[in-house]
C-alpha cells in the first residue's frame, strides 16, 4: 500500500500516519520530521530549510524532491510507505512521477481553517523522535514526556498563530491543487476530519477498503 495523506497543516496528518503506520505495517516518511531532525543535526539539508520552516514557508521543490527520491529507495519502503506532507506542491508530484513513484490511493483530511487555528494551540512534538501529542486529544502519560522515547515535548514554533495563518494560505494556495491532480488520476479519497482520533482512523481505513 502506497498511500499520501493530504490535509492543511494541523489536519492530523502526523497523528493519523502513526496510527495507519502500525495498523498497515508500513513505515510513515514524514518531509517535516526528516527536515527538523537535519536542523537538529546541523546538516546542509537543515541550514537551506530552518529560515523557511520557522517563517512557515515551504522548502524549495529541489530540496524535497532530493530527501524524498533518496528516502523511498530504501529498504524498509519497498512493501509501502505513508507519505505525510509530502509532495505539497504540483511540482513535487509531478517529479515523483517522472521518478517512476506510484500510489495507490489519496486521502485528504478534511478540516476548516477555524478548527485547525483552535487546535494548534495544544500541539506540542517530541523533540527527540518527533512523535506527535496533543494536550486535550491526545495527551502524553506524564506531562511533557514523549511517551515512546522518553524525549521533552515542545512546542514547534511554526505553530504560533500568525505562522498557523500563513501556513493555511501557503496549502490553499499550493498544496490544495494536489486534490485535482488526484482527482483526475481516480486516486483521491477525501475523507472529513471527526470528533475523536480514533474516529478519524476507522473513516480513512473505510476509506481504503480495509
Ligand atoms: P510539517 O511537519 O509537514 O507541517 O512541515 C513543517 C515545515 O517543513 C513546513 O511548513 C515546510 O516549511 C517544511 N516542509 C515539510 N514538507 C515539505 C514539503 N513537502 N515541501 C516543502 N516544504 C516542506
Amino acid at each position: 500500500m502506497k498511500l499520501i495523506l493530504l490535509g492543511a497543516p494541523g489536519a492530523g496528518k502526523g497523528t493519523q500516519a502513526e496510527r495507519l503506520s502500525k495498523k498497515l505495517e508500513i513505515p510513515t516518511i514524514s518531509t517535516g520530521n526528516i527536515l527538523r531532525a537535519a536542523i537538529k543535526n546541523g546538516t546542509p539539508t537543515g541550514l537551506k530549510a530552518k529560515s523557511f520552516m520557522d517563517a512557515g514557508q515551504l522548502v524549495p521543490d529541489e530540496v524535497i524532491i532530493g530527501i524524498i527520491t533518496e528516502r523511498l529507495a530504501e529498504e524498509d519502503c519497498k512493501n509501502g510507505y505513508i507519505l505525510d506532507g509530502v509532495p505539497r506542491t504540483i511540482a513535487q508530484a509531478e517529479a515523483m512521477e517522472r521518478s517512476g513513484i506510484v500510489f495507490d490511493a489519496v486521502v485528504s483530511i478534511e478540516i476548516a481553517d477555524e478548527e485547525i487555528m483552535e487546535r494548534m494551540s495544544g500541539r506540542r512534538v517530541c523533540e527527540s523522535c518527533g512523535a506527535s501529542y496533543h494536550l486535550a486529544a491526545v495527551p502524553p502519560k506524564r506531562e511533557g514526556v514523549c511517551d515512546s522515547c522518553g524525549g521533552k515535548l515542545v512546542q514547534r514554533k511554526d505553530d504560533a498563530p500568525e505562522t498557523v495563518r500563513s501556513r493555511l494560505e501557503v496549502y490553499h494556495r499550493e498544496t490544495e491543487p494536489l486534490k485535482a491532480f488526484y482527482e483526475k488520476r481516480g486516486l483521491l479519497k477525501p475523507v472529513e476530519n471527526q470528533t475523536t482520533v480514533e474516529d478519524t482512523t476507522q473513516a480513512i481505513l473505510r476509506a481504503l477498503g480495509r
